[in-house]
């Protein structure tokens, strides 16, 4: 009965957010939080009302990529108050629910599940647009709590170009067509790389993989975005999308533009 009721009452919030997207990778490390963290900071420098909901239990990232490290999270009645980052932006991390920041969490399944539907039964989001969602890399609890619970819920996969990568990317669309959960296309991250002294394109970790994959699949290619040395000075300062060169702004744009259309 329990679960009924605050399925309710995740269903009831859920009908209010126009576009539930859940940004998924097949392995850690490919920029998957860089890029849900940009989503929601240009959707919502856009003027879009914007939920980030960081359901990485174990290594959430969201809240040092955008200088929130000391983030705490409050609650009002029974409610937790999601940390207001702009006027259009709110956050929410299980980063802001820990006493220790760096202490691991040795959660099973259960644990996990039941405080992602907490994020979404508990939480003050007020009216948004868009949900995005960052879940962990792989096929975990995590993604598959957010498929069966976030009704409506779409997905964005993002990969590197290289192989290596691209087959734990089939093993996301693998799972998002099991769960039924839409994709709605694949970004490719650290796609070449513009030499700042010589102006010409490196593709470090090849290119085109993303687009082949898509095309494989029948899927949205959404776009690529360049290995950006102005990426990680904003992720390790806390400063969400300040730091990016103009011709990342642009590509990231450009994704924003196809997710919107
Ligand atoms: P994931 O969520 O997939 O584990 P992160 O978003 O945490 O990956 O990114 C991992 C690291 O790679 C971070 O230091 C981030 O700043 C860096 N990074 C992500 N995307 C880019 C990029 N396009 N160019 C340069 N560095 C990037």
């Amino acid at each position: 009965h329990e679960l009924e009721a605050q399925n309710q009452i995740i269903n009831h919030f859920l009908q209010q957010v126009k576009y539930k997207i859940v940004v998924m990778s097949g392995k850690g490390g490919v920029g998957k939080s860089t890029v849900a963290t940009n989503l929601a900071v240009f959707l919502s420098n856009q003027g879009y009302q914007v939920g980030l909901l960081d359901v990485d239990v174990h290594g959430p990232s969201i809240s040092g990529l955008l200088g929130l490290t000391g983030l705490r999270l409050n609650t009002i009645g029974n409610k937790i108050q999601p940390y207001p980052y702009d006027e259009n932006l709110k956050v929410v991390s299980i980063q802001g629910l820990l006493d220790q920041p760096d202490a691991p969490l040795i959660w099973r399944g259960p644990v996990k599940i039941g405080i992602i539907r907490q994020f979404l039964s508990d939480v003050n989001w007020g009216t948004l647009d868009f949900l995005i969602i960052d879940s962990p890399p792989g096929t975990g609890d995590e993604p598959l709590t957010v498929a069966q619970t976030v009704t409506g819920c779409q997905a964005v996969i993002v990969t590197t170009p290289q192989e290596i990568a691209l087959a734990d990317v089939r093993k996301s669309i693998h799972f998002c067509q099991t769960v039924k959960m839409p994709i709605l296309g694949i970004i490719e991250n650290m796609s070449g790389f513009v030499c700042p002294t010589c102006g010409n394109m490196h593709e470090i970790f090849k290119s085109g993989g993303g687009k082949k994959t898509a095309a494989d699949y029948n899927l949205t290619f959404l776009g690529q975005l360049p290995i950006d040395p102005g990426v990680v000075t904003a992720g390790d300062a806390g400063q969400s999308i300040d730091t990016l060169t103009s011709h990342t702004k642009e590509k990231m744009q450009h994704i924003v533009d196809q997710l919107i259309h």
